[in-house]
């Protein structure tokens, strides 16, 4: 288990899976804990969530080459595309809960507060309470918050994801939006 090559069995990530749930999902399978796993990748030492908000190139290639992934699904993963000064809007474990998702699957969208759907299910997301967030913010605000931005009506809100996301992605988000061509001069 610690040598090279590629696990036996690695199951395939959800659909906007994070990492952190992906790795506490596969430890039990070899009965290890999430730290003796990251260990049998190659990451001693390394914290699972630091892992998942900055993982480097490196990093990326050891966890693909043991696992059979691609570096592109280890990627997807993680939470890369966010700037730093975002990190404390990440929930370290699930902000909301779908109730069709499986508890085991922590999905990335759960972990922002901008985002209100299951980009699985499509369902309203539930707090910790278990109350719909309609609910909770009330039905009229709730329309107002999930409808802030240019994706209005995609459930989420531009305002805060605009803000955690850096200049270069929202420009070009925005630009891709608008079908506006690009010049890269500019
Ligand atoms: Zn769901």
């Amino acid at each position: 288990m610690t040598g090279q090559g590629c696990l036996p069995v690695v199951f395939p990530p959800e659909n906007d899976e994070r990492l952190s749930s992906w790795i506490a999902r596969l430890a039990p399978f070899y009965a290890m804990t999430v730290s003796e796993f990251v260990s049998a990748l190659g990451l001693q030492g390394h914290d699972v969530f630091d892992l998942e908000w900055r993982i480097s190139d490196g990093e990326e290639g050891l966890i693909a080459a043991r696992t059979g992934l691609s570096r592109e699904a280890v990627q997807a993963m993680t939470f890369r595309d966010l700037r730093s000064a975002a990190r404390m809007m990440v929930a370290r474990m699930n902000r909301y809960t779908c109730l069709l998702c499986p508890e085991e699957v922590h999905h990335k969208s759960a972990a922002l507060p901008w985002k209100f759907r299951c980009p699985v299910h499509g369902l309203e997301f539930r707090d910790v309470t278990g109350a719909a967030l309609s609910d909770r913010f009330g039905r009229d605000r709730f329309k107002t918050l999930e409808g802030c931005g240019v994706h209005s009506g995609r459930g989420q809100n531009d305002t805060l994801r605009v803000f955690a996301m850096s200049f270069h992605d929202i420009e070009d988000g925005i630009f891709v939006d608008a079908e506006i061509p690009c010049n890269p001069t500019i």
